[in-house]
């Protein structure tokens, strides 16, 4: 269920309490998750317009293109293994629509 919606993020909350996170990914043109909440999830500043999460999101999107993206002060970095033209960039969020 969508509870809150931000400048960067749309938040769906999980039947087990857990909060689902996506944002938009500017590499694969794509929104990715990220779950904060329960003993799996990624730790987050909170802060919704300057947002840090850990550890890094690694996705594989479509299942050929991997991604792998570090949230750090609202600035997306990008690791030299992503398999998209944004690899080793850092470059600001974009809005989530
Ligand atoms: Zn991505």
């Amino acid at each position: 269920m969508l509870i809150n919606q931000t400048k960067y993020f749309k938040i769906f909350e999980s039947p087990d309490g857990t909060l689902d996170y996506w944002f938009y990914c500017p590499g694969c043109k794509s929104n990715h998750m990220i779950k904060i909440g329960g003993s799996e999830g990624w730790t987050y500043n909170g802060k919704h317009d300057n947002p840090t999460f850990e550890p890094s999101i690694q996705t594989r999107f479509l299942n050929h293109v991997k991604c792998t993206v570090f949230i750090k002060q609202g600035y997306l970095h990008y690791t030299d293994d992503c398999q998209h033209d944004s690899k080793g960039v850092v470059r600001p969020m974009e809005d989530i629509l």
